[in-house]
């Protein structure tokens, strides 16, 4: 640290990505998608393009935001664009919550939601998870403070009903709620539909996980208008030009090709659900997960050395070494054939052990 950090900062805890790696791996770490892109994206990334980075950016996003509105059928002031859904995270916590406002969140859950509120002076409130890791709705009725979930959860998978995130929606009128969305094309129980019907709800979502653009970095917000302006009056204060061309016409693609991302998104379930299978057949505990990634335990072996084993096997899942979780890993979907060498290694740690 230099001696030049304001106070303010000094005791800041920043998140910790999954590692990225040059080397060849099975990559299970991070929830990227194991497929690329739709080749639409290929197709608008043109050398006239790229003829045109000298001109800065479209601070308004309007293309944008036009083809996710259209998408979600909303009007585009009711869309909000970052640089990854981290970023409209960010502009929400600080607009919504910062500097003494409150927030509370499932305690085990994304964990960046307590580095913004530690970094942009948010009391957060960190509730507890039922034992089986599923969130307690009564927990969120008539909070009073500002509330942010992930549904389904991070790293368990575990989703929220419809109805359930409504009860908290219509229970909290005069808090925000923040529906992140990031892992919802895998379990369709979306409560974008809610967004007319509430003026307190804002719905976050990213092109990182389903649209195999985690390079990319875009993400975005779904909410009625006036949420959307004030996002808006900090984006304008603080980076105006907060996506970049290439990335604007590379995810105007990808939104609009449901055909492809439709299939990726199928096979993704089906071996999620495959493993899963798999998994308790080898004797480990895994949550119902309905995100691209499975949360498994074995009392065969510590999470923290399976994780071992499977990195000297070129293999990289996520172990957190946080408690309640420490015998948990957090295992990204990725191709089907990927899926069945981690299968198999695992089998031969376990033989190994006995
Ligand atoms: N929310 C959750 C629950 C996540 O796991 C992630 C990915 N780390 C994000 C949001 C942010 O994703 P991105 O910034 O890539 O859109």
């Amino acid at each position: 640290m230099s001696r030049f950090l304001s106070d303010n900062y000094k005791n800041l805890v920043p998140y910790v990505p999954g590692e990225q790696v040059n080397v060849k791996v099975i990559k299970l770490n991070t929830n990227e998608s194991p497929f690329p892109p739709s080749p639409k994206v290929k197709e608008v990334l043109s050398e006239e393009v790229i003829d045109k980075l000298n001109l800065y950016s479209d601070p308004e996003l309007k293309e944008l935001t036009a083809a996710i509105a259209k998408q979600f059928d909303v009007t585009p002031d009711m869309v909000f664009c970052g640089n990854g859904s981290d970023d409209v995270l960010a502009f929400a916590i600080m607009g919504f919550c910062g500097a003494g406002g409150k927030l509370c969140c499932p305690e085990i859950s994304y964990g960046f939601y307590p580095v913004y509120a530690d970094l942009f002076g948010v009391e957060l409130e960190q509730i507890p998870l039922a034992d089986d890791f599923s969130i307690n709705v009564e927990d969120y009725i008539g909070k009073n403070k500002n509330i942010v979930i992930a549904n389904p959860n991070a790293p368990t998978g575990l989703a929220l009903s419809f109805d359930d995130v409504e009860r908290i929606v219509s229970s909290n009128p005069d808090n925000l709620v923040i529906m992140d969305e990031a892992y919802m094309a895998f379990c369709n129980e979306s409560c974008m539909e809610l967004v007319k019907k509430y003026p307190n709800l804002l719905v976050t979502r990213t092109f990182s996980k389903s649209h195999s653009l985690a390079g990319l970095r875009v993400g975005f917000g779904i909410a009625q208008k006036e949420i959307i302006e004030d996002l808006n009056k900090l984006k304008f204060s603080f980076n105006p030009y907060n996506i970049n061309t290439l990335s604007v016409k590379a995810a105007a693609a990808a939104i609009a090709d449901n055909e492809y991302y439709d299939d990726k998104i199928s096979q993704i379930v089906a071996t999620r659900e495959k493993v899963q299978l798999q998994l308790r057949e080898l004797g480990f505990t895994c949550t119902d997960s309905k995100s691209n990634f499975i949360f498994a335990a074995s009392d065969r072996i510590p999470a923290s050395e399976l994780a071992a084993e499977l990195r000297k096997r070129n293999i990289l899942v996520r172990y957190f070494n946080k408690a309640k979780i420490d015998n948990y890993l957090r295992i990204t979907v990725g191709s089907a054939e990927d899926m069945q060498t981690l299968v198999s290694e695992i089998s031969a740690i376990l033989e190994e052990r006995k």
